[in-house]
């Protein structure tokens, strides 16, 4: 690279690998409700379940405090407790597996498959035991997980199928979308996912029971809410059960219904960055792109396998170097020290223990310019010269 152009490059302000947009309407619909007179468990809330579920095609949204408050109340709604185990794939974010321990549950890890990084089948099928309970599937980077084959392993075991989706809103597998895939749908409402609420997150199913569950759950358990009593003129409730405070606010909620507004359009504008990646990468012989199998996919991320040879943390610094915020999804969690602690040892899923010494996330959010993917293409090739 010559002198003048290494210091434009230097000159670049920082490229996240996810960010929110956030626009003038959005601001304005939670500045609308800070002038009314629900600021939590108001009519907000429930615009926002129905515009998800809509969204997605389910029948019932329970919007919650965060994606794994989300989760947390998906292993209490299906009943998971202590000696109870759930299948989790090791390659995730360690929420996934931190709501069965809430519970006092067992995650047990399974490996994903080498070329898309979604849980491996066969591997659920070997780690069933009678214990086992549900399989938790994670659609990683947004690619939809295979639901036929999982939903036939669960029926043949008796298990519950619940989606960690937080990647995958607005994806599609066979024509179905992502929120109809399993009995039960995470989403997760950060300002790195599709849609953002601040913190948030919701829990989508066509079970009314389950939903009923969590509609209480959410509220430390309690029948009716405080605006159903209002309306009802009554101080009366009862608490029927456990549950937390897990509540989403009236302002969270209407960021969410305004950003839900621009999904299709930034859905669409993600899918041709990763076009525009994949065309840009086709001849790195050093760089692979996952795999994708006839789904259609939500690209919450952009994630790159470096072949052997390259040694994938001196990309890492020096993309970080050049103000690129690249990123590792994930460590396979049981290798976290807490799951050491708990007995979980290195070795049982080797594809993803050896992946995750390869992997890139690069970025990948509706506000990224064509300009930008090619300047991140341009510094990889940069970075793998000088890194193997
Ligand atoms: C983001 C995320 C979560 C948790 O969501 P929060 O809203 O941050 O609590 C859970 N699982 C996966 C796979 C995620 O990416």
């Amino acid at each position: 690279m010559c002198e003048g152009a290494q210091k434009k490059i230097m000159n670049h302000t920082f490229i996240p690998y996810g960010r929110q947009q956030i626009d003038e309407d959005d601001i304005q619909a939670v500045v609308d409700v800070l002038k009314s007179d629900w600021l939590t468990t108001g009519p907000k809330v429930a615009q926002f379940e129905e515009a998800v579920a809509g969204f997605v095609g389910a029948k019932y949204g329970i919007a919650v405090s965060s994606g794994t408050a989300a989760l947390h109340a998906a292993m209490y709604a299906i009943g998971i407790g202590p000696r109870d185990e759930v299948i989790v794939p090791a390659l995730t974010f360690v929420a996934t597996a931190n709501c069965v321990i809430y519970q006092g549950g067992t995650p047990v890890f399974v490996d994903v498959q080498p070329d898309t990084l979604l849980v491996d089948p066969e591997d659920v099928r070997r780690k069933i035991t009678p214990r086992t309970k549900a399989i938790i599937a994670v659609d990683y980077a947004g690619h939809p997980c295979d639901y036929g084959h999982l939903q036939d392993i669960a029926d043949a075991h008796g298990l519950r199928l619940v989606a960690d989706s937080c990647h995958a809103l607005g994806a599609e597998y066979k024509g179905r979308k992502s929120g109809t895939l399993a009995d039960l749908t995470v989403f997760s409402f950060h300002p790195v996912k599709h849609v953002t609420t601040g913190e948030g997150g919701m829990v989508v199913t066509d079970h009314f029971e389950l939903a009923d569950k969590m509609r209480r759950f959410r509220n430390h358990g309690i029948s009716s809410d405080h605006r159903q009593r209002e309306s009802l003129a009554t101080f009366y409730y009862d608490m029927e059960e456990l549950g937390y405070n897990y509540r989403i606010s009236d302002m969270q909620c209407a960021l969410g219904i305004s950003q839900l507004e621009k999904l299709p359009v930034w859905l669409e504008r993600r899918r041709e960055i990763a076009k525009r990646y994949d065309s840009l990468f086709a001849d790195f012989k050093d760089i692979a792109p996952l795999r994708q199998y006839g789904v259609l996919h939500s690209y919450h991320l952009y994630v790159v396998k470096l072949s052997e040879r390259i040694d994938r943390d001196a990309v890492f610094q020096i993309m970080r170097k050049n103000n690129i915020g690249v990123n590792v999804h994930y460590q396979p969690v049981y290798l976290h020290s807490f799951y050491r602690q708990l007995g979980q040892a290195a070795g049982q899923c080797p594809v993803a223990e050896d992946v995750y010494g390869h992997i890139l996330s690069l970025p990948m959010h509706a506000g990224l310019s064509d300009q930008q993917v090619e300047r991140v293409v341009m510094l990889v090739d940069e970075a793998i010269k000088q890194a193997n």
